[in-house]
């Protein structure tokens, strides 16, 4: 989008050895996306040829590397570096960044860490004693062979509903360790012709119909989880009629049943997970972990399962942004004592007090439904009409002013208080003080209009 824009100093450091973030780190089997793949794509990238609705983790991969290729940015991108730490020049009015590489600086800041990019460990005991490969979903070890083995699943998330129906069919056993149950809706997947392929392709507006038509659903889910929360109800009725058709004994249907509201955690899309649990080596077990032993894990109960693999779907720590990356903006101010009570962003974009720095996916830019891919896409055309700005102005500083920052801050957490998600479960966007640094509490339109243009006195520009 900065080249498209006319921005062609543009340089991307990647810690990973690839290009693709969540989708070159998440490998495990299953692994696919959860919003229709007309959708999860660039608006201005269409692919008409999607194998699937939803398309796999690989075939993600492969046309994130198709759109940099084919925009002609492969030569940007420093793959094995990671940046350590930022710093901002109020003299020279430019960025100092630390990589694995050496020094590099920059006059614009625009850091994308993503939310999910940093694996979550849990502290449970005794996880170090483990004899056999223990691994977390998003490092899943392709050199390990599970076919044949017991395999201990610990989590009942969105990675653990997609890697357990896929594992199932080739393990011995697998055992799944549950916190809390989520709901699920169904995923309705399905492949797309050849036929639908080459009518998307020979009619774009057709696909272009479809990403409408599910943005237009994703809509509606979001205004069901912030302000016309009667509508759960319905999503409610649906899950609680799969469980009951899909599984007869009374003990599991009351394992994965959930006492909470739906949408609190985030909605699971599945059509398998609940036919998968009723497996003959399958075990949905619910007791709390006590610890994990060299031969298996024990539960609260006393009872020791064994198992030779263990997988950590655990998901990921999404109160950092940026973390572990280090960034001091003006007046040497660290992020991390700006965040010190909840990160909190302009529009998820800008945090005063740190010039010239924008961030993508950034505080309360998640929610509980809509395409990430969309929103990232709506937070870069703000930072490029921010970028316009500063050229207009024939500037050299951008900041967002902290009156009209604080004011954002205040309108968004009254809107949070009354949505879904802070209806008293446990999700991974509130944190244990009850601040939620991660979701959009509005729909995704407002978040488009909101960041489509600079308003006016948003930002000050020095020169
Ligand atoms: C398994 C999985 C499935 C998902 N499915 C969906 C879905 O269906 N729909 C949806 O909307 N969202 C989904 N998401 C959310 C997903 O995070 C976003 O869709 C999207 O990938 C965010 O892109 P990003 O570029 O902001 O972050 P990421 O894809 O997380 O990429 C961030 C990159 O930054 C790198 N990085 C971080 N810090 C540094 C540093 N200091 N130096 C150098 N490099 C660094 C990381 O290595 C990583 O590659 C999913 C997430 C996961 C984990």
């Amino acid at each position: 989008m900065l080249k498209r824009a006319g921005y062609d100093e543009v340089t991307v450091f990647e810690r990973g050895d690839r290009l693709g973030g969540v989708w070159h780190h998440n490998t495990y089997p299953g692994a696919a996306c959860d919003i229709p793949s007309h959708l999860y794509e660039f608006s201005f990238a269409p692919n008409p040829r999607w194998s699937r609705r939803y398309a796999p983790q690989a075939e993600i991969q492969a046309y994130l590397e198709d759109v940099a290729r084919s925009h002609d940015v492969l030569d940007r991108i420093r793959t094995g570096t990671d940046v350590t730490s930022a710093r901002w020049d109020e003299e020279r009015k430019r960025w100092t960044l630390e990589t694995s590489a050496g020094v590099h600086e920059a006059d614009v800041l625009v850091t994308a860490c993503g939310q999910l990019s940093v694996p979550a460990v849990p502290p449970i005991p005794g996880l170090d004693s483990f004899a056999g490969p223990a691994f977390h979903t998003a490092r899943w070890r392709h050199d390990v062979d599970i076919t044949g083995k017991r395999v201990a699943v610990i989590g009942t998330g969105c990675s653990a509903i997609q890697v357990v129906p896929a594992i199932q069919p080739t393990v011995a056993q697998v055992d799944v360790y549950q916190r809390s149950p989520g709901w699920t809706l169904p995923k309705m997947d399905f492949p797309y012709s050849e036929r639908s392929k080459r009518l998307f392709e020979r009619f774009p507006v057709l696909q272009r119909l479809d990403r409408a038509s599910v943005f237009a659903f994703q809509e509606l889910a979001a205004a069901a989880m912030t302000r016309h929360r009667w509508l759960l109800r319905v999503f409610r009725a649906i899950s609680r009629r799969r469980i009951n058709a899909a599984i007869t004994d009374p003990e599991l249907r009351r394992k994965v049943t959930p006492t909470d509201e739906i949408g609190c955690k985030r909605i699971m899309l599945t059509d398998d997970w609940y036919p998968t649990l009723t497996k003959p080596n399958v075990e949905l077990v619910s007791d709390r972990i006590a610890e994990v032993t060299p031969a298996g894990i024990r539960t609260q109960d006393g009872v020791e399962r064994p198992a030779d693999v263990l997988v950590l779907a655990t998901g990921f720590a999404t109160h950092g942004f940026v973390a572990p990356l280090e960034i001091a903006g003006a007046g040497a101010r660290r992020l991390t004592d700006e965040w010190a009570e909840v990160p909190r962003a302009y529009l998820g974009l800008s945090v005063p007090g740190f010039p010239n720095m924008f961030l993508l996916y950034g505080p309360n830019t998640n929610g509980g439904s809509g395409s990430v891919v969309n929103t990232i896409e709506a937070g870069m055309g703000h930072v490029i009409a921010a970028l316009e700005e500063l050229e207009r102005a024939d500037a050299r500083r951008i900041e967002v002013s902290r009156q009209v920052a604080e004011a954002f801050d205040r309108e968004l957490r009254t809107a949070l208080a009354g949505t879904v998600w802070h209806s008293g479960c446990t999700n991974w966007y509130v944190d244990e003080n009850g601040h939620d640094p991660n979701q959009w509490p509005w729909l995704w339109t407002a978040y488009r209009r909101r960041t489509e243009r600079i308003e006016p006195g948003a930002y000050a520009l020095d020169r």
